[in-house]
């Protein structure tokens, strides 16, 4: 019996998953990919074209497939060899092209059908889910796995801009400021420098923290025997704190303590007391945001060029609204120690503050849809869906599905790491596995008594 996905979101994670379907399936299955742009392997992250964008993990750890590592290198020796010779971190844009090159490579013929519509609803029934598009028709399937992203807003709030979507400023002198001091903020600070923007930069957050640049290291191997689950987040934080300043003092680097605990980060979250993850939020995730998630040498050389200039600066301060006098724009930012918050003048105002959803935003497209229906419900912290430890939806009464699973970012309030390639990747080969050793125990039984 030939069994039917359905995936809703094309993005790298809708990606990512068929062709590990394909990979795992033995030709017994077909997939359809709903995604609503009609552009598959692009999303958010690789619908870039600037090549100064680039991504922020090696390409050795680009491969679609977990089990084959050299996968993303070999397509990028064959098809960019010029890219390679720039160093271990190549342009985001390219991603969507090797995505593709993988379903191609993986997908039989006729068994990949691309739908350029929305997903609006999935429904479990007894022996299989039922897929709603917004057209009104429905999809049959043995099994659905949402994969929309983080399903924020993409279009610009009010009057700050979108850095993904809005246009640069024409006049080059513009006075810029962006909210955010992240990865999103370099990407926006290097395409105005590319556009040979001559104007001041000023970039706020509340903290003022810059992420970290890359270098070369090797990580520490952690087993999960090593790391104290279940503690609360201060002795954690101290646990990690002295690791890592043991671990400088022995000439190592703090960057091999940071990816020697990536591999476990899933299971300390998941082990981590729900007022610690509170706590974590709320005082701690800018700081692990910015040592994790690392600019590119290359990118950290241009920030850094342009900070010493002076035609970027970094500013503490909290920002609270936006408001428009005549021809120019007012952010209104809270700086640390002042009693009333101060209005910085600008012309443009791009809204870097990333993608993560925050809990007091509505949850937005299918995940929401899924939510008011009863197939699924918010995880504790209200960051998103809840899962189970295989990717499984779980519905408004704490039962995780047999049918409809969950892939990327969709899944961050369950796992908090599960953004990035590597842990997207693997997210896909597990569900992959459970779906193909499912499809195998149905065709000798019914499909309905998956565990
Ligand atoms: C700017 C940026 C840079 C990043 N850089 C890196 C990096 O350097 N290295 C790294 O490892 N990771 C990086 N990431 C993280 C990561 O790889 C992405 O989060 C990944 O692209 C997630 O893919 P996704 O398909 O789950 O989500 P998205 O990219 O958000 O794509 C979701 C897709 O689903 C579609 N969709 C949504 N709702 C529906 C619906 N109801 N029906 C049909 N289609 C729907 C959307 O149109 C979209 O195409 C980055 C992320 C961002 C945002």
């Amino acid at each position: 019996m030939t069994h039917h996905i359905v995936i809703a979101g094309g993005g790298a994670s809708g990606a990512i998953m068929a062709a590990n379907l394909f990979r795992l399936g033995d030709g017994a299955l077909r997939v359809t990919l709903v995604e609503a742009s009609g552009e598959i392997g692009k999303g958010l992250a690789y619908s870039t074209t600037n090549p100064s964008h680039l991504f922020n993990v090696r390409s050795g750890q680009l491969s679609a497939f977990s089990g084959t590592p050299d996968h993303f290198d070999r397509w990028l020796a064959i098809h960019h060899p010029e890219l390679t010779r720039n160093g271990p971190f190549v342009p985001r844009g390219i991603y969507s092209e090797y995505l593709e090159a993988a379903l191609r490579e993986t997908a039989p013929v006729g068994k990949l059908r691309i739908l350029p519509q929305a997903c609006v609803g999935m429904r479990e029934l007894e022996h299989g889910v039922e897929v709603t598009l917004a057209d009104g028709s429905s999809l049959p399937a043995h099994f659905a796995i949402v994969a929309t992203g983080f399903g924020t807003k993409q279009e610009g709030e009010g009057l700050l801009s979108n850095p993904w979507t809005d246009p640069l400023p024409e006049d080059r002198d513009a006075r810029v400021l962006i909210i955010g001091t992240g990865l999103t903020m370099v990407d926006t600070v290097l395409s105005l420098l590319d556009n040979g923007h001559r104007g001041r930069i000023v970039s706020v957050s509340r903290r003022g923290l810059l992420p970290q640049r890359h270098a070369l290291h090797r990580p520490l191997q952690l087993s999960t025997a090593d790391i104290p689950l279940g503690a609360s987040l201060h002795y954690l934080c101290r646990w990690l704190t002295d690791l890592v300043r043991t671990h400088v003092a022995s000439g190592g680097d703090w960057r091999d303590v940071m990816d020697g605990m990536r591999p476990h980060i899933q299971t300390v979250w998941k082990n981590l007391p729900t007022e610690s993850r509170q706590r974590f939020l709320r005082h701690a995730a800018s700081f692990w945001d910015v040592h994790r998630h690392r600019m590119p040498p290359a990118q950290a050389e241009r920030i850094d060029a342009v900070l010493e200039s002076g035609q970027l600066e970094i500013v503490k301060g909290r920002f609270l609204s936006a408001e428009q006098r005549g021809d120019r724009l007012f952010a209104n930012v809270m700086r640390p120690g002042w009693d009333e918050p101060g209005p910085f003048k600008a012309d443009v105002i791009y809204d870097c503050r990333g993608v993560r959803r925050r809990a007091d935003q509505d949850l937005p497209g299918l995940a929401g849809a899924l939510v008011e229906s009863g197939a699924a419900r918010l995880e504790k912290l209200g960051l998103g869906l809840e899962f189970d430890r295989n990717c499984a939806l779980v519905n408004m009464h704490g039962e995780p599905s047999a049918r409809i699973f969950g892939i990327g970012p969709v899944t961050l309030g369950t796992f908090w790491e599960s953004i990035a390639v590597p842990d997207i990747r693997e997210q896909a080969r597990q569900i992959a596995d459970r779906i193909a050793s499912g499809g195998r125990s149905a065709a000798r039984g019914s499909i309905a008594r998956l565990p």
